[in-house]
């Protein structure tokens, strides 16, 4: 396996976990590019070879009607898809049965079993059909309990339900509640004895691996970014990982190399959150992990079939080659440079700037966060981080502002270095709010509205 690709895309869901934390399932599906334009945009030449592609949509990934030939075309470019699903969307699965049997063998399932309300709604039966109809076509899966809180009352009966009809408990994995998201103190407190002694029970090595990499700090050379990424399917749009910035939108131009670079050094997460893949496979080759199966299989319930297995047994660096000290240095070096221009060894004349988020949104606004990721002085580039003196917190190299952070000021005090062309780099959303940025005595008004996830918006000082 050459590549690992963690893609999503925006879509609704049919169910309402109360544990939930995609915020945007009420987003309908919007595949800006033609899926044939999509699978050879990710053709073997391009990537480099056959790639593991792991989808999994805000929603649920079925409801989309794109999903279907695109994981054939995958296919049949000679990829393996692992599709994360609830298992309720029937019609869905047929349709993804219907290409070559031999195809289905590259095609695994993750099975989120949210059993609260698959009992609601009357659709544990179509669950519960859907594993098996992918089972006897061939196809390789998992089935994973998000554990929560309001699942403990019914802990006998999922385990009794799960070793009756798929042969084997389910694996587990750890709801993560909006805090925790955001890399700071989660609800679901791990190490809690009544959590991690129901979770034990079900004898899983998935939560046993999160567990062991829960809020763990990265500080290996990490190769996401080049032997593994982040894309966003309905827009092209590729990120070395999954709280990096974007970095390019990887369709529009099919005929152009995309360009890889791994993040090295510069891990921007405060642990490594999907670590469940990414590890699992090998981004950090010199840290030893379980492979992907093993974390997932059920070996004596037969969930992996031998040829998927043998294939996600593999770890990237079977088919990549480590980097060399001078080239991981030079890696560090060009990541750092930024950090070290605004260090007291390279002094120079400064300004200050405030920016003041307003915790207002625009009229189609849905939410009033604002994000700076890059500040330009000069044609030179800055991590604001770098650069904040008071204010806000750092995520990463960009700095950040929202309403839910615990004693945050409003107020972001910056101290740039003199030039004469000054450019903030500003995320821009669905999500964004609006702020005020001051310079010299003069207001500027931002406005972080966009109709499109991942805009950015460049103001001009
Ligand atoms: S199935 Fe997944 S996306 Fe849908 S409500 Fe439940 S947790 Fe959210
Ligand atoms: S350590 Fe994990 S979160 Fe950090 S860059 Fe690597 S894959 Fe991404």
């Amino acid at each position: 396996m050459k590549r690992f690709i963690d893609v999503g895309f925006n879509c609704p869901c049919n169910l309402k976990c109360p544990y939930c934390l995609a915020d945007n399932i009420h987003a309908a599906v919007n595949f800006r590019y033609e899926p044939s334009h999509i699978v050879n945009g990710l053709s073997l030449e391009r990537l480099g070879g056959s790639c593991l592609f792991q989808i999994t949509g805000a929603g649920e990934t079925l409801l989309s009607t794109e999903v279907v030939p695109v994981v054939h075309g995958l296919l049949r470019q000679g990829h393996y898809v692992n599709i994360t699903t609830n298992g309720t969307v029937s019609k869905r699965i047929e349709e993804l049965m219907s290409c070559e049997t031999v195809l289905l063998e590259h095609l695994c399932f993750t099975f989120s079993l949210h059993y609260t309300e698959l009992m609601r709604l009357n659709l544990l039966n179509d669950f519960i059909e859907n594993v098996k109809v992918v089972k006897k076509k061939g196809c390789s899966f998992c089935i994973v309990l998000c554990l929560a809180d309001e699942y403990f009352p019914y802990m006998d009966e999922i385990k009794h339900l799960c070793q009756n009809e798929f042969g084997a408990l389910p694996q587990v994995d750890i709801v993560r509640y909006p805090l925790d998201l955001q890399g700071r103190q989660g609800n679901v407190d791990m190490v809690a004895g009544e959590y991690n002694a129901i979770a034990k029970s079900f004898d899983s090595p998935f939560y046993c691996f999160i567990r062991k990499i829960y809020k763990q700090k990265r500080r290996e050379f990490c190769y996401a970014g080049d032997w593994s990424f982040v894309l966003g399917i309905d827009t092209g749009l590729m990120r070395k990982c999954v709280e990096s910035g974007v970095s390019h939108n990887i369709f529009s131009d099919i005929s152009m190399p995309i360009p890889f670079a791994p993040m090295g050094y510069e891990c921007p997460s405060a642990y490594c959150n999907c670590g469940v893949n990414f590890l699992t496979l090998g981004v950090i080759p010199r840290m030893k992990t379980p492979n992907f199966v093993e974390v997932r299989d059920r070996e004596h319930a037969g969930w992996y079939t031998p040829p998927m297995k043998q294939v996600l047994s593999s770890k990237l660096k079977d088919n990549n080659s480590e980097y060399g000290l001078l080239k991981k240095l030079d890696y560090y070096i060009s990541a750092n440079i930024t950090t070290l221009r605004s260090s007291k060894l390279f002094k120079q004349p400064q300004t200050n700037i405030t920016v003041e988020a307003l915790d207002k949104r625009s009229e189609r606004g849905q939410f009033t966060e604002v994000k700076i990721t890059k500040i330009v002085i000069d044609n030179v580039a800055y991590a604001p981080c770098s650069l904040l003196r008071d204010g806000w917190y750092c995520d990463g190299s960009s700095i950040r502002w929202n309403n839910y952070t615990p004693n945050i000021e409003k107020t972001a005090v910056l101290e740039i270095p003199s030039g004469r062309k000054r450019e903030l780099y500003f995320s821009k959303n669905k999500w964004m709010g609006m702020a005020i940025v001051n310079l010299k005595n003069k207001d500027f008004l931002y406005d972080g509205y966009a109709d499109a996830d991942n805009d950015i918006f460049v103001l001009h000082l």
